[in-house]
């Protein structure tokens, strides 16, 4: 079945929530020996948007399993409001937490139809009360005409906004989402997160959502909270993260990156692509960073002398290598200008410092 398209989603219908605001502290969960997450500090704010970001195994979706209280932690507490809901002795029922979920996989009950699954949160309500309201929620996803469907018969986004209206008909004051958006392909990718963003900005609920996808946490989140190994390593703002990477290994995972060895002296490196300013590093080793987009391309003999090796279309924009006189490994441009098309064509390269990043080695 076709996915409704989202010019038909209704806007504006949504009820609204009192958010509630949340407060980790020295959180730590362990599975056996096996420390999972550790030293978890992290307050979030009513009504805020905060991806939690990070590599496979980081711990994402246990930190949301333990907010939802489906998963207990091993020590530290969880607040909400100011009312401690977890800790390591007790841990408040999650039906009783006024938190909604929504999974990966949206755990949709085959055997109901698209109402039946929406209402099924609204059970302590009378039925024609319950439908009222579940018809409400399914109204400002665009799943109105597809009350009677079972999940068989749907798309993967229509299934995926199923799941957000059961999630949200109870009025939760804190929304939980486990990559609500990876098991659907781009386009519809696209346009289903667009939706769901506007609508949890209508309900304002605070909502927490897991994704290993950069550009989708940047694109949703208020902040994006960025962990490795059990840890949070970085919170801010995208574009903190992005700008200000706390270390190489937060930079890498934000964008692909040409990375040259060289050396720090008085708060400056040289390099084959020239002389670029590191204050505040000691001297030393240190890997200089340039986003691919950082490059432009010169006239042969401005410059730094380059020799383009291949050049690929990306549909916006063009990628090319090209080889640097003093360094091992070609560097990855990406270009908004078509550059020349001949191979080993001389051209000369400058840097756009805005998209270079130096780290000293002991950051790494
Ligand atoms: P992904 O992006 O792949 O879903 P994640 O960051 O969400 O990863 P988690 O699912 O939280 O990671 O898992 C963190 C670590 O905890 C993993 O190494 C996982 O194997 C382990 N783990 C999770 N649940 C359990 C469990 N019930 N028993 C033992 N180990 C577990």
């Amino acid at each position: 079945m076709a996915a409704v398209p989202a010019a038909t989603l209704a806007r504006g219908r949504a009820t609204a929530v009192i958010p509630a605001g949340l407060e980790i502290a020295g959180l730590a969960k362990s599975f056996g020996d096996r420390k999972v997450l550790q030293e978890i500090n992290l307050t979030i704010h009513p009504a805020e948007v905060v991806c939690l970001l990070g590599p496979s195994g980081c711990g994402k979706t246990t930190l949301l399993r333990i907010l939802a209280g489906i998963e207990d932690l091993s020590a530290g507490t969880i607040s909400m409001d100011g009312v401690v809901i977890a800790n390591s002795t007790a841990s408040m029922p999650p039906e009783r937490r006024g938190i909604g979920m929504v999974f990966q996989d949206y755990a949709l009950f085959p055997q109901m139809t698209v109402l039946e699954n929406v209402a099924f949160g609204l059970r302590a309500l009378r039925r024609a009360e319950a439908e009222a309201a579940a018809r409400t929620a399914m109204a400002s996803v665009g799943l109105t005409a597809l009350a009677g469907a079972y999940p068989h018969m749907l798309s993967g986004g229509e299934q995926q906004r199923v799941a957000l209206a059961r999630a949200i008909v109870p009025r939760p004051r804190v929304l939980l989402m486990d990559e609500p958006f990876s098991n659907l392909d781009r386009r519809m990718r696209d346009s289903v997160r667009d939706d769901t963003v506007a609508l949890l900005r209508e309900t304002g609920a605070t909502c927490i959502m897991v994704t290993h996808d950069p550009e989708e946490a940047m694109g949703i989140a208020d902040r994006i909270v960025l962990m490795r190994r059990g840890r949070i390593v970085q919170a801010g703002a995208p574009e903190e993260l992005y700008h200000s990477p706390v270390d190489l290994e937060a930079a890498r995972f934000f964008c692909d990156l040409n990375e040259v060895a060289c050396s720090v002296v008085d708060g400056h490196a040289d390099t084959p692509l020239g002389r670029v300013d590191a204050p505040g590093l000691p001297d030393g080793p240190a890997s200089l960073c340039i986003r691919p987009q950082g490059f432009r391309l010169l006239p042969p003999g401005q410059g730094t002398a380059a020799r383009i090796r291949s050049v690929r279309f990306l549909g916006e924009t063009y990628l090319a290598e090209l080889d640097v006189q003093g360094l091992d490994r070609p560097v990855r441009a990406r270009l908004r200008e078509r550059p020349p098309s001949s191979r080993r064509r001389d051209v000369g390269l400058s840097i756009d410092f805005d998209e270079v990043l130096v780290f000293g080695h002991q950051r790494a």
